[in-house]
């Protein structure tokens, strides 16, 4: 479905498919090559206003501007974090807050976007829940994230010198807004375009069970990452209540089933974040390498120290806990890494994305206020 973006029938051209742009400029009584022209412009060249497309006939850019629109996100505040991390706000065009993070790596520089305008899943360890789910984000929100972020790290259509692995990690719980999510990354992958395969994507669901067995059937797929968090489901009911309705016995079936599903190349994971007194002890490391191998689960586990952010009521476990976690697991034949938290200073790690307030005022700001960031813009 074509994405109109108001009462006037606004088209968002970043999220449409090239053969979607196709029939959009035929409407227009333009040849389709024109719309090879918008779609490079728009997702390889970064292009963000027809002004700027300058190959396309001016009567022809005027008729564009009448119908449609390249960017739709307001850039709210953009911060920069001490380890290089920026984090950016946007407005979507009726005002709800969007969240981006950009992590420059050594080999790789990742983003991470958001999938949904805060999320309805009421995890107790992100901040993000707090906000419940303010809407989906369409396919051109998602895409146009990464657009706004590569620029901004890069300059307007600069390469990027190193490629750009995306993580779908932001707020939002993706697979709650799978279609528009699938889409972005059928557009993203696009070689006239961004160009960024599925490979070099990574998911995280909380546990969306028939996603996650849709996912295993999909063949352009992105890595799959499955937040655990707790390694019972009493536990887990707690700390994640969709576990009450996906509770581990069927969330863990679906993941063997997408285990067997994978093909060389192809990664699947689990998070396991690290809350201090909570789900860190001998006795949960043990729980949860005895829960992956009852279930012959071959995936990794991530261990996540947590992010803590007020008014959130947890501590991350500390670093030697951590250690002794992942020697447990990896005492049971568990696969375990270590994840450092980056951007914790400007709340752009795991689990601190949320734009305080209802959508209607700038919380973000006033958030951000209370702490020692360094505004850039
Ligand atoms: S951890 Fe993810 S799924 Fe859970 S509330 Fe936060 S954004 Fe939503």
């Amino acid at each position: 479905m074509l994405e109109l973006i108001s009462q006037m029938d606004t088209l968002h051209l970043a999220g449409l498919l090239p053969v979607e742009l196709v029939d959009f400029v035929s409407t227009l009584g333009q040849p389709r090559y024109r719309a090879s022209q918008i779609f490079r412009s728009i997702h390889a060249r970064r292009i963000m206003s027809f002004e700027d497309i300058t190959d396309l006939p001016k009567e022809f850019r005027a008729k564009l501007s009448e119908r449609a629109t390249v960017a739709t996100l307001r850039s709210e505040s953009r911060y920069r974090s001490s380890d290089g991390t920026r984090r950016y706000l946007f407005k979507t065009h009726d005002n709800f807050p969007v969240e981006t993070v950009f992590i420059p790596e050594e080999r790789r520089d990742t983003i991470c976007f958001s999938s949904q305008s805060g999320c309805p899943l009421q995890c107790t360890f992100c901040l993000t829940a707090q906000l419940g789910l303010l809407r989906n984000l369409t396919a051109g929100e998602i895409v146009e994230q990464i657009i706004v972020a590569l620029n901004d790290a890069y300059g307007v259509g600069n390469e990027t010198p190193r490629g750009t692995n995306l993580v779908g990690m932001g707020a939002g719980e993706p697979f709650l807004n799978f279609d528009n999510l699938m889409k972005a990354i059928r557009i993203m992958k696009e070689p006239a375009g961004l160009h960024i395969v599925p490979n070099r994507v990574t998911v995280s669901t909380a546990g969306v069970v028939p996603r996650i067995r849709e996912l295993a059937t999909i063949a352009d797929r992105p890595h799959l990452a499955i937040s655990l968090a707790a390694p019972n489901d009493e536990l887990r009911n707690e700390l994640m209540p969709i576990n009450k309705k996906w509770p581990l016995k069927d969330l863990l079936s679906a993941c063997k089933g997408f285990e067997k599903s994978l093909r060389a190349g192809e990664r699947f994971t689990f998070e396991y974040v690290m809350l201090d007194g909570v789900n860190d002890s001998d006795e949960h490391a043990r729980q949860l390498a005895n829960l992956l191998n009852r279930h012959e689960l071959r995936a990794k586990v991530n261990l996540i120290p947590h992010n803590s952010a007020e008014p959130l009521p947890y501590q991350p476990s500390p670093m030697q806990r951590v250690k002794d976690f992942r020697s447990i697991l990896e005492s049971k034949g568990v696969h375990t890494f270590i994840r450092q938290p980056r951007g914790r200073d400007i709340l752009a790690a795991c689990g601190q994305l949320a734009a305080r307030g209802d959508a209607s005022n700038a919380g973000l700001l006033e958030l951000s206020n209370r702490r020692p960031e360094r505004r850039i813009a």
